[in-house]
């Protein structure tokens, strides 16, 4: 990460395909060398794998820059934060000896996400008629509230009769609007969200403002990593909607879900799986057929971090890789997961698409021209060989390293990074 004088440096690590795509490895890697790691969008829904020796850790709303020592990590203004796995998440590190206490924040502004969002997010999701495929955690409903202009944040937590009052009252809202939806769920102050009150002081202590902290530490000349959760095909308006989640995953929602300005950002890198993968319904115009599938998802692990869920898998998709290039200004690309690709005998990479009007190398807005999308691929020849040892690109077989030039030149980005294993140290940085 190269530092501008006097100014710092600030990177936003994007995801873009479907999410998935390895950020919390690249974050990991990258969070060696600065000083903050922020989160920027999201809730718990994102669980970052993120494995340190033998020990592996599954983030969910803490940024994964708490693994390593010293770090501050924020949770931005953008996410709607869940306090019940919050805290269990930031007792389960402390008690398996990570030192969290004094670095982490949480923005004032950031809502919350209280136990009748998840049951208001279930109750939905069964009801509809074209499932979402959610993954039940509340995030859609707290979203709703948040821009329904009802939500609760975290400030309104400062003073206890007001937040019981807010929660009595959200909780209320919640019990009239699944009544309605023929739901039972029960959700008083005597559940989980009275639960909500007894963590008020701890959450509190944490409160701070993420886009002040940001801009102190770069005028200081340091470096700030901004870390987002899903993908650019998951963005709330960038993204193949509705099979979407509720927020800006893409690199301008960083800005606004930190509270800086867009000029304070300098670098935007982006993290592509060597393949891609997608968790949920919605249409996947390269995924494999059922045998491939199989083979690539155990390959890879594709399961996923929270909900164990299969994820489905397919070629690379260079056209949706593109379109992110484009609507997150890309400065560089990380390309994750390579070595799952080290046994096939050949490759695709999917460069354009053809739709019944014709051939398009663009990625399109509606989802019906996506479902119709016929994938154009080239093919070129596997390696074949290990590549998990691998430091330096010059290690890296010539099929491989063809495969990542071809990247290059279809996303119009610089590889950057290349994680050829989920350890910290496997990984090849060019930048
Ligand atoms: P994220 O949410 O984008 O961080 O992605 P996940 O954590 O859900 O999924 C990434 C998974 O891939 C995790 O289990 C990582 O340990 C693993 N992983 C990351 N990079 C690599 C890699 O280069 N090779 C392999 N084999 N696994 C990787």
């Amino acid at each position: 990460m190269r530092e501008r004088e006097g100014r710092g440096w600030c990177q936003v690590v994007v995801g873009c395909q479907w999410g998935d795509e390895g950020k919390g490895k690249v974050v990991d890697v990258l969070a060696g060398d600065v000083d903050i790691v922020a989160r920027y969008q999201g809730g718990a829904n994102a669980g970052h794998t993120v494995r340190v020796r033998e020990r592996e850790f599954i983030l969910h709303q803490i940024p994964s820059g708490i693994l390593h020592p010293a770090k501050r990590c924020l949770l931005g203004n953008g996410l709607v934060l869940d306090p019940l796995q919050f805290f269990e998440e930031y007792d389960t590190l402390r008690a398996r000896g990570i030192e969290v206490e004094g670095r982490v924040g949480v923005s004032w502004r950031a809502h919350l996400l209280l136990p009748y969002h998840r049951l208001l997010d279930r109750a939905a999701e069964d009801r509809a008629a074209e499932k979402i495929g959610t993954t039940g955690r509340g995030i859609g409903p707290a979203y709703e509230e948040k821009v329904g202009r009802r939500g609760i944040r975290v400030v309104d937590a400062a003073d206890p009769e007001r937040f019981s009052a807010l929660l009595e009252a959200g909780a209320a809202r919640a019990r009239r609007r699944l009544a309605a939806m023929g739901s039972t769920g029960a959700c008083g102050l005597d559940g989980e969200t009275g639960r909500c009150l007894e963590l008020r002081e701890r959450l509190v202590a944490l409160g701070t403002d993420t886009g002040r902290e940001v801009v102190d530490h770069l005028s200081r000349g340091r470096r700030v990593l901004l870390e987002g959760a899903q993908g650019t095909a998951l963005d709330i308006d960038h993204g193949t909607y509705p099979f979407v989640t509720s927020s800006n995953t893409t690199a301008a929602g960083a800005a606004t879900g930190i509270g800086i300005g867009p000029t304070r950002l300098d670098s935007v890198l982006g993290v592509v799986k060597a393949y891609t993968t997608r968790v949920g319904n919605g249409p996947f115009p390269t995924e494999f057929g059922p045998a491939m599938d199989e083979r690539v998802r155990t390959l890879g692990n594709e399961f996923g971090a929270t909900t164990g869920r299969p994820r489905r898998c397919g070629w690379f998709d260079a056209v949706i890789v593109r379109y992110a290039g484009r609507v997150n200004g890309l400065t560089g690309l990380a390309v994750t997961k390579l070595d799952v690709l080290d046994t096939l005998s050949e490759l695709r990479l999917a460069t354009r698409y053809r739709l019944p009007e014709g051939e398009t190398a663009e990625f399109p807005p509606d989802t019906l021209s996506l479902e119709a999308a016929e994938p154009v691929y080239e093919t070129l020849p596997g390696w074949e060989r290990p590549t998990s040892a691998a430091r330096r690109l010059s290690d890296l077989p010539a099929a491989a390293r063809r495969y990542l030039e071809r990247i290059e030149e279809l996303v119009g980005a610089p590889v950057e990074m290349v994680s050829v294993g989920s350890r910290r140290g496997e990984v090849i940085r060019l930048a």
